[in-house]
């Protein structure tokens, strides 16, 4: 597929979250033209303010549940990429399907409507090599936000290198062996997962159908800056929640391995830059902070977190950031 060049329109699932916001913002500042998706006009009103310089670039739809068929039909039409961050992430679902569920049809329903409704013209072309229909569409790259969570297993001791060829098989069996009973991060992962298979099955099953190609963005933990309306510090995203709780002692810093992480500004790039490279078509790939980082907090332990805090030349600024167990961190098992 040739790399779509600036000018070109995104759409954006999902942009009232932490990454989609960041997301919007480069695409903006690198000249895309932006259509982003959200669930109310309230949310939608915020981006406009926020990015009310892109007036002409940037603009709202309101997508109600993306889990209902067809919620996204009209939210394509005309666009020449589709960039799918929305998905819920949370910690509390009870039932697995309750996580899984929307997550695999908030996929699956986009890009039925690319399939569908992403049209420029509304005809058929015909292909005389294949002699298979295919609808002229402008679409030409979807782009799924996904995780390291669909990747990554547990290990219980040494280092395990994981790449972009693995595939997280550990939570979907503990989602079919212990269901409620599974941990709400397994329930999480498994969501991630098996949204992400969805798409890259669409994509198989349809090939015959689809001019356009797949990309998958596979992130750890994401920290940075939020941008999004935040009502209140429960309402802030899952992966700065606990981030805060640490800083400010509401949680006891584990010193045990926790994950791995990655700037949000850095998540943003990356899908610029997947746009901007052709041969970026057909692939996944894992975007992480690595280790020559100082203090070595990639991976990291909330521990680890406390000592680069602690290890920066303003120290005042942080001295009500508690110090946990100086040094006792460090258990890094998970790399790619
Ligand atoms: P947010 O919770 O901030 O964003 C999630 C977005 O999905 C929100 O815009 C939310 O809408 C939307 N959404 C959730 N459920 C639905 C639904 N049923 N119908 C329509 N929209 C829905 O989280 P993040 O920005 O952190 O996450 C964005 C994506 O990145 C997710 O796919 C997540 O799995 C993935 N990811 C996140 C990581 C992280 O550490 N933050 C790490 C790796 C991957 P609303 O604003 O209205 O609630």
């Amino acid at each position: 597929m040739p790399s779509v060049p600036p000018g070109s329109k995104v759409l954006v699932t999902g942009a009232s979250g932490f990454i989609a916001i960041w997301i919007v913002k480069y695409l903006l500042q690198n000249g895309f033209s932006v259509r982003g998706t959200v669930r109310s006009i309230e949310k939608g009103k915020h981006l406009q303010e926020l990015f009310k310089e892109y007036r002409s670039q940037f603009e709202y739809i309101v997508v109600g549940d993306m889990a209902v068929d067809g919620a996204f039909d009209e939210a394509v039409k005309g666009v020449d990429v589709i960039e799918h961050t929305a998905s819920p992430f949370h910690f509390h679902a009870e039932d697995p399907d309750d996580i899984i569920k929307p997550a695999i049809q908030g996929t699956t329903n986009i890009l039925e409507s690319a399939l569908n409704y992403g049209l420029v013209h509304n005809v058929l072309k015909r292909s005389f090599k294949t002699n298979i229909h295919k609808k002229s569409t402008s679409l030409k790259r979807v782009v799924v936000l996904a995780s390291t969570a669909c990747i990554i297993e547990p290990i219980l001791e040494g280092q395990k290198v994981f790449s972009e060829k693995d595939w997280n098989r550990f939570s979907l069996k503990e989602i079919e062996e212990k269901g409620r009973g599974a941990t709400a991060a397994h329930k999480y992962r498994a969501s991630k997962t098996l949204a992400e298979k969805a798409a890259w099955n669409f994509m198989k099953i349809n090939a015959d159908k689809i001019s356009w190609d797949l990309v998958t963005i596979q992130p750890p933990f994401v920290w940075g800056p939020p941008l999004q309306a935040i009502s209140s510090l429960n309402s802030l995203n899952t992966s700065l929640v606990d981030f805060y709780n640490t800083i400010t002692g509401k949680m006891e810093a584990s010193p045990a391995h926790i994950g791995n992480w990655v700037d949000v500004r850095d998540v943003a790039e990356a899908h610029v830059k997947v746009l901007t490279t052709e041969e970026a078509g057909g692939e996944r790939f894992i975007i992480c902070a690595c280790e020559v980082l100082r203090h070595h907090l990639a991976p990291f332990s909330w521990q680890d977190v406390l000592d680069a805090v602690h290890s920066g030349p303003s120290e005042e600024i942080f001295s009500t950031v508690p110090r946990g167990v100086p040094g006792s961190g460090k258990t890094h098992f998970i790399m790619f």
